[in-house]
């Protein structure tokens, strides 16, 4: 019983003092962060926002500081009279800020950076961080104990980018051709009109995943149809290759717009529903407007289909254990060549599977796209009607040894198609 009267006392107290609002984390968080205890900013910051490289510490007055890694074990943030201070322990005089209103952080974590895309090029990519800084103009640099620290001077209270009739990609919405001016920056990410921000594009390539749905009934008019999904055949490796003097390169594909995430999931429903991953339904079927059960169609997908269909979607396994998949698929897809199909769907995953393992432009994946783009001239050639050839998205590397995609960055967003038949 005392102790419970102990431990309510306390908690009465607790609640009764005012509490100072936590320290708003900014910059490359990727979600909304505070410092809610003083301490040494080197373990603050490990625990908040684990490998953050360089901060900048903003004080209330518009005055601010950048300093390095090297430094925030001689920085200590306070929590005297009702505000954060932070001191610095044999750092120049200029780390000493008195009520600060935040922290920018950078770090590697670019999850609502803003991509600024041109036609098939990435003009600029800002970072949460480098969105700070901009509203920030550099007064000088000062050094002491090897630890660097840059004065700055508040010159903004935003940063915002005009759109001019702009494509842009966003976080949990369709893509939009915005009537809005601009896009604004908010502590960690950018919105316009209520939407999370994460590219702006500017000549876009015109045929995207929506529009290559619209061109299936007509192309299903013109006779049987053939259509190669040819998983992560971007544009960039699509260069790559050409660059290289490999003369299997796919021939007669266009650069075509992923949707955003640049992932299988969202680009294969757009592509089969015409329709944007964020407003996808729970029962994963595609290509229901072009295709109707007892059609005589199929899908020949690797042992973990995404989506289903009206017709059979075939779940092909490994069958002789090699680790790749596109052997069998190819196998399967020559047996349903001999098959009156008035539409057939082969869906080729090696190129990808092999990118995120060895990285996009690895001599691994190079064979691996000489060998899938082998099967692909195979099937064009034993098919009569039109052949559809496309690609969900492209790849980056990871920056460690594989490769990666899903961001708005210019190699994950450009796809190839084209009608070769
Ligand atoms: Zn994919
Ligand atoms: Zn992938």
């Amino acid at each position: 019983v005392v102790k419970l009267v102990l431990v309510s006392l306390l908690l009465l107290t607790a609640l009764s003092l005012p509490a100072l609002p936590g320290l708003p984390l900014l910059g490359n968080i990727g979600r909304p962060l505070t410092l809610t205890s003083p301490g040494s900013l080197a373990e603050l910051l490990d625990a908040a926002a684990p490998q953050t490289e360089a901060a900048l510490l903003i004080a209330s007055d518009g005055t601010a500081v950048r300093v390095y890694r090297n430094a925030f074990s001689r920085l200590r943030l306070a929590n005297e009279q009702n505000a954060w201070n932070v001191y610095g322990d044999s750092l120049p005089p200029v780390c000493d800020l008195r009520n600060l209103a935040g922290i920018a952080v950078d770090r590697a974590n670019r999850t609502f950076a803003l991509h600024l895309l041109d036609g098939t090029e990435e003009r600029e990519t800002i970072t949460p961080y480098a969105a700070v800084l901009r509203q920030f103009e550099l007064l000088g640099t000062s050094e002491r104990n090897g630890c660097t620290a840059m004065k700055y001077r508040r010159i903004a209270d935003s940063f915002t980018i005009p759109t001019d009739s702009l494509l842009a990609l966003c976080i949990g919405r369709p893509e939009l051709f915005p009537d809005i001016a601009q896009v604004t920056f908010e502590r960690y990410y950018f919105s316009a009109a209520g939407d999370t921000i994460v590219g702006l594009w500017r000549n876009p390539p015109a045929e995207s995943m929506f529009t290559l749905h619209e061109k299936l009934s007509g192309l299903m008019k013109e006779g049987p149809l053939l259509v190669l999904f040819v998983d992560s055949y971007g544009l960039r490796l699509h260069q790559h290759l050409s660059a290289q003097g490999c003369e299997f390169a796919l021939q007669g594909l266009s650069p075509l717009r992923a949707a955003y995430p640049s992932k299988t999931a969202s680009s294969y429903w757009a592509f089969g529903t015409g329709s944007s991953y964020w407003l996808r339904n729970k029962r994963g079927v595609i290509l229901e407007d072009v295709l109707q059960s007892g059609d005589n169609a199929v899908l020949v997908e690797d042992d973990h289909p995404y989506y289903q269909a009206p017709v059979p979607v075939l779940a092909i396994t490994d069958a002789n254990g090699d680790g790749a998949i596109d052997d069998d698929i190819y196998r399967q897809a020559l047996l349903e060549l001999k098959q009156p199909h008035d539409f057939l769907m082969v869906h080729f995953h090696s190129i990808d599977d092999s990118g995120h393992d060895f990285g996009p432009y690895s001599p691994e994946r190079l064979e691996c796209t000489r060998q899938v783009v082998g099967y692909v001239n195979e099937l064009v050639a034993a098919w009569n009607g039109p052949v559809l050839i496309f690609s969900d998205h492209g790849m980056h590397d990871d920056g460690k040894q594989g490769g990666t995609h899903g961001s708005a960055l210019i190699d994950d967003m450009l796809a190839m198609w084209g009608r070769i038949k």
